[in-house]
């Protein structure tokens, strides 16, 4: 089977000069491109406006990249040509920013080096651009790939990554995956519970980083603060990846609750740490569940905390409104069954699934 995907990799610091230099070619394309863009709406100010094209800015521009002391090819000068175009049409703007060089300009743009299909190869665990051996580290196993499109980026950092397009050949063998299917709470107190009272909880994974991150705050020391947060972001992400991973290995089925950071924050409910967190655990096992022929549904978990996953009832004692939130196990008044908050939820959320997913088979 073939699939296309995009790999991210860290290139070593020691070639950011020379990507800087090329970087602030890319400047020079964007802003040549904005200039004429500009200047040509300006000038035929009674004929209808014209967005110029990625051909039409290629043409401008052709040459630049042969000229004494640019670093930038012609496949990069092109790429920088079709983004602009793209961008214009999307914003329908007259000018779009214009992307500034000087690194210690509040404006300073990231630099950005898009490139097209051949332009990058590799070899002997360096990837090749623009005549230039890059090292890197390769958590892919690159000789594997076959390059298409892609950009090299520096992040707020002033580090750089390599993000390019592949394509790749999967085998496709038969692995052994579960057949149940399960519920999952996503919840403000837990990152995730499940129906089998399962609870995922990244947070306590990072705790290290959290006391570093206080400690740089109060030191007031920016670039520290930046990289923390960096770290502890990846480390949530990794740490979701591994979940949701596992989750769509282990089922069949599995239903999530539609729980909606964006409503929520209206709502005079606690802002939670989740917030980001919800939504990329959920389009993960979106995709991931996809891709493996997993049933994935979202399902309506209102009222999900309130009934009672053993008998069906709102009982008088289930926690509800906003100070329950404190209530994080409680007993049935009808039918006496002990629930953990979150396990109940998810239990609920998943005989609900199973109920429309029931409904929804035709009858034969
Ligand atoms: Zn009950």
């Amino acid at each position: 089977m073939e699939t296309v995907k995009t790999l991210k990799l860290r290139i070593k610091d020691k070639h950011a000069k020379a990507l800087l230099a090329m970087a602030r070619d890319v400047n020079t394309v964007w802003n040549f491109c904005n200039e004429t863009q500009y200047r040509s709406l300006r000038r035929y100010t009674n004929k209808p406006q014209r967005w110029l094209s990625g051909f039409d800015l290629q043409k401008l521009t052709n040459g630049f990249s042969k000229c004494d002391g640019v670093y930038i090819g012609s496949s990069t000068q092109q790429a920088v040509c079709e983004e602009f175009a793209t961008r214009l049409r999307q914003f329908k703007k007259q000018r779009l920013n214009w992307r500034v060089s000087n690194k210690t300009s509040p404006k300073y743009s990231l630099g950005w080096i898009p490139f097209k299909k051949g332009a990058l190869t590799y070899k002997n665990g360096q990837v090749r651009f623009k005549g230039i051996h890059m090292s890197l580290w390769d958590s892919y196993g690159l000789s594997k790939y076959e390059f298409r499109a892609g950009s090299f980026n520096e992040d707020s950092r002033g580090r750089w990554y390599l993000n390019v397009v592949v394509k790749c050949q999967t085998e496709a063998k038969p692995v052994q995956y579960g057949a149940s299917a399960i519920g999952i709470d996503l919840g403000l107190k837990t990152l995730a519970t499940d129906s089998n009272g399962g609870k995922f909880e990244p947070k306590q994974w990072y705790r290290e980083s959290e006391a570093a991150l206080g400690i740089a705050q109060r030191a007031r020391k920016k670039a520290r603060v930046r990289a923390i947060h960096a770290k502890i972001a990846n480390q949530r992400k990794d740490a979701i990846h591994k979940e949701t991973t596992r989750l769509v290995k282990a089922h069949a089925i599995i239903f999530v609750g539609n729980v909606n950071a964006k409503a929520l924050a209206k709502t005079p409910m606690a802002k939670s740490v989740h917030d980001a967190a919800w939504t990329t655990f959920r389009t993960q096992l979106k995709y991931k569940a996809m891709r493996q022929c997993v049933v994935f549904e979202e399902i309506n978990e209102a009222f999900s905390t309130q009934t009672c996953s053993c008998c069906g009832k709102i009982p008088a004692s289930s926690p509800k409104g906003r100070a329950s939130l404190r209530i994080r196990a409680w007993i049935c008044s009808e039918c006496g069954a002990t629930h953990d908050r979150d396990t109940n939820a998810a239990k609920n959320i998943l005989a609900a699934g199973l109920r429309r997913l029931a409904a929804g088979i035709p009858a034969l």
